[in-house]
């Protein structure tokens, strides 16, 4: 097993369709101890207990720095480290640049990016304490192609910021052993796009896809358990693109 006793964190894990919870399935099969944060609505109790004992399910919102810290505490207290962290909550809103209120703006951009600050900055002081760590950030090709599917342009901002802010943290954090990754995710089948696209629609973007489909949250899932493991030893500040060939560069 790839993650044997290792303790991992997933915010935004409890749609059990979503890219959170197929990561938090696959590293408990890998031998993690998960913890699922979600918002109150998303029942991450609930979604945990889907994955069989040992597992926990937190209420948490990345964008409330004294949330992420409870929840990082209470992560702690449970399983006594803290191996991994997946910055996975995200949301997205199809609307063109003149469209963007500030309230949109903030909303995109405090989840995926605020969120993915807070939630690092909750877990850091235990990795550095271990003197090892492993945080994946989750992106979106949206940052590196210019939106254009589902996501506004504050959406794509935001997820350029993660990527900036994951570089970064990366090599302030190298030192101390703890890896900084991103993951650009292609289209994926998850609750993120439902009604948001025809099977049309879908049907004509496989088209365009190299590898002739969407992504499924799976996909992702094997990425991120990459990335955690001792496998990704000497992997910090990339970007891993899982995009079936989407976008080639
Ligand atoms: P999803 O809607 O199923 O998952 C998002 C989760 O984030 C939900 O469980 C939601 O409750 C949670 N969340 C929202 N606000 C939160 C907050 N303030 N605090 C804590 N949790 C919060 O969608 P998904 O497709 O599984 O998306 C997961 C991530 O992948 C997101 O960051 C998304 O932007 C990114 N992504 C998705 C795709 C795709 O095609 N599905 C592509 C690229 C990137």
């Amino acid at each position: 097993m790839l993650l044997k006793d290792q303790v991992a964190i997933i915010t935004g894990g409890a749609g059990v369709n979503g890219l959170g919870f197929a990561t938090a399935r696959l590293m408990a099969a890998q031998g993690a101890k998960v913890a699922i944060l979600d918002l109150e609505r998303a029942d991450p109790v609930a979604a945990a207990a889907q994955l069989g004992a040992g597992h926990i399910g937190l209420v948490a919102d990345v964008t409330d720095k004294a949330s992420c810290e409870a929840a990082a505490a209470a992560v702690l207290k449970a399983f006594g480290r803290i191996d991994t962290l997946v910055n996975n909550a995200g949301i997205t809103q199809p609307v063109k640049t003149l469209e963007i209120t500030g309230a949109d703006y903030d909303r995109i951009l405090d989840v995926s990016l605020r969120g993915t600050l807070y939630m690092s900055q909750a877990v850091l002081p235990t990795m550095r304490s271990q003197q090892s760590g492993s945080i994946v950030c989750i992106s979106s090709v949206s940052a590196q192609r210019g939106g254009g599917i589902l996501g506004g342009p504050h959406y794509s901002a935001a997820k350029a910021g993660v990527l900036g802010l994951a570089r970064a943290m990366a090599r302030e954090f190298g030192p101390e052993n703890i890896r900084i990754n991103c993951i650009t995710p292609g289209l994926i089948g998850t609750d993120i796009i439902k009604g948001k696209l025809t099977e049309e629609k879908k049907a004509e973007i496989a088209e365009t896809i190299p590898l002739a489909r969407l992504g499924r949250a799976d996909d992702i899932a094997g990425a991120c358990v990459f990335l955690a493991s001792p496998l990704s030893t000497y992997c910090t500040g990339i970007t891993l693109d899982v995009n079936g060939g989407m976008l080639i560069h």
